[in-house]
């Protein structure tokens, strides 16, 4: 590359491989790999959608339905097709929920854009009406929402069905939604000024295979899958004095790396003494300090796990870091670091019992704090993808219960939204209320999808849809079993609040990120970045996508 600035002529900035896309055909490129992505996952919206199977570099196989996840694992690195990923990942952590519907609404959003460009409305013009637009829509969004009491157990439990439909969850629904609302409910405290908070830390989930979702169940306490060291240890304790310890149970590291001369049968002998009398003393130190029960993080010599047998101690080894943290909050006791510095203070009162069908032990505290949800499935695909249902409506039932707002699903909210933006649009001045209208039919695409991926008539469906909101039926949605328009909070389909105007803020972002581009320089051949096409011609439908890894 030359810098060098001569006379007369241009100052040379770009590397010669570079190349740069400007105005018109930079805004083409980017909308089309941003909508490229967003389309991507779309077939698998609402109940009906279908499932994507992802196949990594290493041939890890994920079947998943999960917006976000799917997205993830599909291992893109086209910059601006990432920021469609960023809306999903944004959506999973701010809601737990919606993420194909945020994506989704992303990429419609950019699609109404492009036909605004392309009547040559200025960028500037369609963001600032986008900007406007989602303002108003969050507004509206709770204007529709409908208050629930953090004990309405009825209404919890259909958020979580609406949020499970369509995933692994769905078949054991009934009994899945009842567990988690109880789960949420299990680590719920009420604050002083009478808010509800949810403490998602004191919930843990353990996923096991072999055995049928329905079987699922929810225990107070926690469920840790270890053995104990020595077969000799007693297991069951109705009431034991339990030590968290993070330090090894083992001869000191140090000893390991020093090279010790023997030189006499007698040295070496002096020498394992010494070791032993190591391991004696620490076994000591958790004796008198009147431990029942270790869970150690770390190893336990085989010695020492003799004499932790012989004073009727139970000890666990390589307990998982995460499990000794809920351990932690369960007992509320403290991780010790330091066996020397081991006093009867750190230790907890708890139950300990064994389960030998599962190889698990139920720990739970004297006053429980925090619960753990055993979730079944027949195999590991099934149990993953389970997981990930139930991970999203435990995030859905813990927002309503600390948020306390609810919609209705199946598209009936965003019709009602987009009926009032089209009011709002007359009241905007300039091409603005374009942007503002594009922004309504952008948000209709959830229930257009809905259908579509129902098999429905997305036409007719709509159409109705919207006459039965201007006749004032705001909960009026898609039955997409029944194929017609129900009232959707009647028939227990609901979403959060939160979710929806998350939903809607990430997606309008994502798309003036991408509308407000109108260069794009890169250091490489813009067209390796995309499916090999040779001219690197922008706007090609997917060209630019690259590295698709997932078999889509
Ligand atoms: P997301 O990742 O956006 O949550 P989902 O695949 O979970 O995507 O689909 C969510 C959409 O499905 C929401 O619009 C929700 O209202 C709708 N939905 C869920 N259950 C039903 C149902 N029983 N009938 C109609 N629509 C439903
Ligand atoms: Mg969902």
């Amino acid at each position: 590359m030359s810098q060098r600035m001569q006379q007369g002529q241009p100052m040379i900035i770009m590397g010669e491989d570079a190349q740069r896309v400007q105005d018109k055909d930079a805004q083409e490129y980017n909308i089309s790999a941003a909508r490229g992505v967003a389309e991507s996952v779309r077939s698998t919206l609402g109940p009906k959608g279908m499932d994507k199977m992802l196949v990594n570099s290493m041939g890890d196989v994920t079947i998943t339905n999960d917006g976000v996840t799917i997205l993830q694992e599909m291992d893109i690195d086209n910059p601006t097709a990432e920021m469609v990923v960023e809306v999903a990942e944004t959506q999973e952590d701010e809601a737990g929920d919606g993420t194909t519907s945020a994506v989704a609404i992303a990429g419609e959003l950019l699609k109404n854009a492009q036909d605004l460009l392309e009547q040559d409305i200025h960028p500037t013009a369609v963001i600032k009406g986008f900007n406007l637009a989602s303002e108003y829509a969050r507004e509206q969004v709770d204007e529709v929402a409908t208050q629930v009491d953090p004990d309405d157990t009825e209404t919890l439990k259909n958020v979580a069905e609406t949020s499970m439909t369509g995933k692994g969850a769905e078949l054991d629904k009934d009994v899945l939604a009842d567990l988690v609302v109880r789960a949420v409910q299990g680590v719920t405290v009420e604050a002083d000024d009478g808010s509800h908070v949810v403490d998602l830390a004191n919930l843990n989930i353990e996923t096991r295979t072999g055995r049928a979702a329905g079987e699922s169940r929810l225990l107070t306490g926690a469920a840790i899958d270890k053995d104990p060291v020595h077969e000799d240890m007693p297991t069951d304790f109705e009431s034991a004095n339990v030590l968290l310890l993070n330090d090894p149970i083992e001869v000191e590291e140090a000893d390991v790396d020093t090279s010790v001369n023997v030189d006499s049968p007698d040295q070496l002998q002096k020498f394992l003494d010494q070791e032993e009398e190591q391991l004696r003393e620490k076994v000591d130190q958790i004796v008198d300090s009147g431990a029942d029960v270790v869970f150690c993080q770390k190893g336990i010599d085989d010695l020492a796990q003799h004499y932790l047998a012989k004073e009727g101690v139970l000890a666990v080894r390589r307990t998982k870091k995460s499990d000794l943290t809920f351990l932690k909050n369960v007992l509320g006791a403290p991780i010790v670091t330091d066996l020397d510095s081991l006093s009867a203070d750190d230790l907890a009162v708890g139950s300990v019992e064994r389960d030998d069908d599962e190889e698990l032990f139920y720990v739970e505290g004297e006053d429980a704090h925090g619960v753990t949800l055993l979730l079944y499935g027949t195999t590991e695909h099934v149990v993953d993808e389970l997981e990930r249902g139930i991970q999203d409506a435990l995030d859905v039932v813990s927002t309503t219960v600390s948020d306390g707002r609810t919609l209705p699903g199946g598209g009936a909210v965003e019709v009602e939204i987009a009926r009032r933006l089209r009011d709002y649009a007359d009241s905007v001045e300039g091409r603005e209320q374009l942007a503002v209208e594009a922004f309504a039919d952008s948000l209709e695409l959830i229930p257009r999808v809905l259908a579509e991926n129902a098999g429905l008539d997305a036409i007719d469906l709509l159409v109705d849809l919207r006459a039965a909101h201007e006749a004032g039926d705001q909960n009026a949605g898609l039955d997409v079993f029944a194929g017609e328009v129900v009232d959707t909070a009647d028939a227990g389909v609901v979403e959060t609040a939160h979710a929806k105007e998350q939903a809607i803020a990430s997606a309008a972002e994502a798309a003036n990120l991408v509308l407000k581009i109108d260069d794009i320089i890169s250091a490489g051949d813009l067209s390796t970045a995309g499916d090999g096409d040779e001219g690197g011609a922008p706007g090609g439908g997917m060209g630019g996508m690259g590295g698709m890894g997932g078999a889509m």
